[in-house]
């Protein structure tokens, strides 16, 4: 049994699903669901001449919230999963002080660092999981 480690991070899930549910309600909840559900199947750069006016004006308004409400999700995940608060790129343990700060924080401030630089010299692939 891990119930102490469960409870360790309990606060952080009350914090997680509270942040969730501000997202959601500041969105559409159905229009989010449609945007989540079409950027697990990717498609062609064709495509999106056929998505509507609407969609595009909102994609563009919510795409820090989708981002956001994604990260929350998959922090609660790794709640879940007992993955978290681990750094996914060292696998170290995040700081209680970073995990206080960002609660679905993926990385350690060191990793963060590292990936941030590397996302602004252009390497877009910087963020995707990689399934070592
Ligand atoms: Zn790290």
């Amino acid at each position: 049994m891990r119930s102490s480690v469960k409870s360790k991070y309990e606060s952080y899930r009350k914090i997680l699903e509270k942040k969730a549910e501000e997202v959601r309600s500041s969105m559409s909840a159905q229009k989010a669901a449609q945007v989540l559900a079409r950027e697990e199947h990717p498609h062609d750069e064709g495509d999106l001449s056929q998505q509507s006016h609407e969609e595009w004006i909102f994609l563009n308004r919510n795409t820090l919230d989708i981002k956001l409400l994604r990260e929350v999700q998959d922090a609660l995940r790794r709640l879940e999963q007992g993955s978290y608060g681990v750094c996914y790129e060292c696998e170290e343990p995040i700081s209680a002080k970073r995990l206080d700060a960002v609660p679905w924080a993926k990385y350690c401030v060191s990793c963060q660092e590292r990936i941030a630089t590397r996302a602004e010299s252009g390497v877009e692939e910087a963020f995707q999981e990689t399934d070592a």
